[in-house]
């Protein structure tokens, strides 16, 4: 049993012992707290982040070492400071209401990025977290915050931004079509360039947003006109890793139903990501279509320049007439400079008149009422355009006219042309033709391209139209030739019947008749027992034999004049100069003799030289058919009383015969035409002896003497009579001249 008192002890003990324990334990947990308030220092003070109680009203009651290096102030003035004093105005009010949003316990804690002024000056990017304290009695005690410095992290941003816009400026600013697509091949961004470039690929009034599918996979066409499989798409080809640049950049053809093709070349390349992951693509696409008209253009061009090259070095082509070459050279050009209209005109050399060849681009019943509009009038140069503009044609230029204005507009003018071009057709200095277009209705500003190119069609057209005509000028006169020959070939037959059979039987006739009158006149001279009546019927027979002589020797002489003058048409008269000089002399004397015997009556008189010989290199017969030519003619038509003078000269190197005569004498006129073939000057009549003629003794004449290299003439005035004359090269010096 225990007593109180142990009881009371024994309660003391315990209670001492529990005492103790309480001691204890509260020294321990003063322990714990204090290492944990320790440990909470050190990690507040070493965290790697800003950490700051802050109390209700925004003073910063404990700050880390961290904070006060982000801030740039010391701690103990940043005790003395609030977080408004330093924090930018332009994020107080969104802090301030996340703070009230704490205290009326809507929030636990709230993040945010806001601004800081440090104590140096510069702001301070930081994320701000704010828990608060409450006490047991849920009254806010203070704000826990903590600030991390994210400054570094904002500028890199701020600076990707800036890439990233000045990036979409230069896009922006580009003509080239930039389009970035991610690995699924949906569009991630789409440059000014791009939204116009493909307007069907978007609502009209949408921009291209992210994340849209690839606009013209199924809307791209190859140049060959065939639509391009999706796999052979650009996207895809970028998107499986190819390149597609230089030579392997893409032409396609970007087709809408309602707008012309687009020509689009294309290049582009995947992006990777550092592991070499495809993870989108870049494509560019250009708008090469006016290069590609261009081209087309100049592929038509040259095909056309090509095709008048080869029109101008073809065979001769017997079918292709200037009009029908006119017309495929109209249809050329107009393909080659691609207008509406082309006309092509020649111009006639002598009367420069312009004759239309060929005209193309009308219609049938336009192209009709065109050329019965150009047959109505003959236009030549000078009435169709201004000296000024003519002059600038010779001089080879391109003229460009504005048919809207006068005198053009004055014009009769179906087809409301606006502006013409006209190019000279020039070969060396002369100017063949010209070249007209127009693109219609059009107001069409001609580039120097085109003013050069259709500068160059006209030159080749006037080749080919040149060589045209010249080739129709070679048939022409391929056709004469043959012509000629045929007629020189019948030429030839009749000169064989004429010299054989009508000289023939002539000189047989002829010595008939003569042995005829022999025997005749040997008959009257023999003692025979005639009568009265058989003498008359001799004297009679003598008489018309004679006549029949004489008639045989004009007819010789014609026959002779015929069979000449057709060897002369023909070339092949002949003329057979010796080769020992002949005596001019007694060429003349012999003549003389012969005429004074043939028409006793009349009177022929020779003056000449003293000299016994005048040598010549001729043909005898040929020279002696001259004088007597000139002598028959002097003879004939003058009066028979009338005598005739003969002159031969010595004249330094050359003789000279002449024949005068007291006869009509011949007008200027008359004696230009004398010497032509068949010729004979109407007001002239034969005066004496037979008047048979035929026109040809002067014109064969004329020639013999030109083979024998000498020269012929007349001098005569009407009512004065007429000297023919002709001259000879002398072959050795020669004497004086006397009177005979
Ligand atoms: P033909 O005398 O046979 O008619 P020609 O050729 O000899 O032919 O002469 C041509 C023409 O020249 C003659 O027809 C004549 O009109 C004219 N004529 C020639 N000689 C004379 C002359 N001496 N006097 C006047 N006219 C002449």
């Amino acid at each position: 049993m225990t007593t109180d008192n142990e009881n009371t002890l024994d309660t003391r003990i315990m209670v001492s012992i529990e005492h103790n324990d309480i001691e204890k334990k509260l020294r321990e947990s003063e322990e714990r707290l204090r290492e944990s308030e320790r440990q909470f220092r050190i990690i507040f003070e070493q965290a790697a982040v800003g950490m700051a109680h802050v109390s209700i009203d925004g003073r910063w009651l404990l700050v880390n070492q961290k904070l006060c290096a982000i801030l740039g102030y010391t701690r103990e003035e940043l005790l003395e400071l609030t977080f408004q004093d330093i924090t930018y105005p332009d994020d107080l009010e969104t802090d301030l209401e996340q703070v009230n949003r704490l205290l009326k316990d809507e929030l636990q804690t709230y993040t945010m990025e806001k601004r800081y002024f440090r104590k140096d000056g510069p702001l301070v990017w930081a994320i701000l977290t704010v828990s608060l304290v409450r006490d047991n009695m849920g009254r806010p005690q203070y704000f826990i915050s903590i600030i991390e410095d994210i400054s570094e992290r904002k500028r890199a941003e701020a600076e990707v931004a800036e890439q990233a816009q000045q990036l979409e400026a230069v896009f922006g600013s580009m003509a080239d079509a930039v389009l970035v697509y991610d690995c699924d091949g949906n569009i991630v961004f789409a440059s000014a360039a791009a939204q116009e470039i493909f307007p069907l690929s978007v609502q009209p009034t949408t921009p291209v947003q992210p994340g849209q599918k690839h606009p013209f996979l199924y809307v791209l066409w190859d140049e060959q006109g065939r639509p391009l499989l999706s796999e052979r798409s650009p996207v895809q080809r970028i998107l499986s890793g190819e390149v597609l640049k230089g030579s392997n950049a893409l032409d396609v053809v970007f087709r809408t139903a309602d707008a012309e093709p687009k020509y689009l070349s294309m290049s582009g390349s995947p992006m990777r990501n550092t592991s070499g992951e495809i993870i989108g693509g870049v494509l560019i696409a250009r708008d090469v279509t006016e290069r590609h008209h261009l081209e087309r253009r100049t592929q038509k061009a040259l095909e056309g320049m090509l095709a008048m090259a080869e029109a101008l070095v073809k065979l001769p082509d017997s079918s292709g007439d200037i009009d029908t070459v006119g017309c495929s050279l109209a249809k050329l050009t107009s393909s080659m400079l691609g207008c509406q209209h082309v006309s092509l005109h020649v111009v006639e050399q002598e009367a420069e008149i312009l004759r239309p060849v060929a005209v193309y681009g009308l219609t049938p019943k336009q192209e009709r009422t065109w050329w019965e509009g150009q047959q109505q009038q003959t236009s030549s140069l000078s009435n169709s355009l201004t000296p000024e503009l003519v002059e600038r044609l010779r001089a080879n230029e391109v003229i460009v006219l504005d048919m809207t204005q006068p005198p053009f507009n004055k014009q009769p003018d179906s087809y409301n042309i606006k502006a013409m071009l006209v190019a000279p057709m020039c070969i060396g200095e002369r100017l063949v033709g010209l070249l007209m277009l127009d693109y219609g209705k059009v107001g069409h500003a001609y580039t120097e391209g085109e003013v050069a190119l259709a500068s160059a069609v006209a030159k080749l057209s006037a080749l080919v139209i040149e060589r045209q005509r010249l080739l129709s000028e070679r048939a022409e006169a391929q056709g004469r030739e043959v012509a000629l020959r045929e007629s020189n070939r019948r030429m030839e037959e009749f000169l064989g019947v004429a010299s054989h059979e009508l000289r023939t039987p002539l000189t047989t006739i002829k010595a008939n008749t003569q042995l005829a009158l022999r025997r005749l006149r040997s008959l009257s001279g023999k003692a025979l027992v005639a009568t009265e009546e058989v003498n008359e019927k001799v004297n009679a027979t003598q008489d018309m034999l004679r006549r029949a002589e004489r008639q045989i020797s004009v007819l010789n002489r014609l026959v002779g004049d015929m069979i000449d003058i057709s060897r002369i048409q023909s070339g092949k008269l002949q003329v057979h100069v010796r080769q020992q000089s002949a005596n001019l002399v007694t060429i003349v004397q012999e003549i003389i003799q012969e005429q004074r015997k043939a028409v006793p009556g009349r009177s022929i008189l020779l003056e000449m030289p003293a000299v016994e010989m005048i040598p010549i290199l001729a043909d005898p017969d040929r020279i002696g058919q001259v004088l007597t030519n000139y002598l028959s003619n002097a003879l004939k038509y003058s009066d028979a009383r009338e005598s005739i003078k003969v002159q031969l000269k010595v004249e330094d190197t050359s003789a000279r015969v002449a024949v005068s005569d007291k006869g009509p004498g011949i007008s200027e006129e008359e004696q230009q035409r004398i010497w032509e073939c068949f010729y004979q000057a109407p007001a002239i009549k034969v005066l004496s002896g037979s008047g048979v003629g035929l026109g040809l003794g002067l014109c064969i004449s004329q020639t013999i003497i030109a083979h024998h290299h000498g020269q012929v003439g007349v001098q005569s005035k009407p009512g004065e009579g007429s000297t023919f004359w002709f001259t000879l090269p002398i072959a050795q010096p020669a004497g004086t001249t006397t009177e005979n």
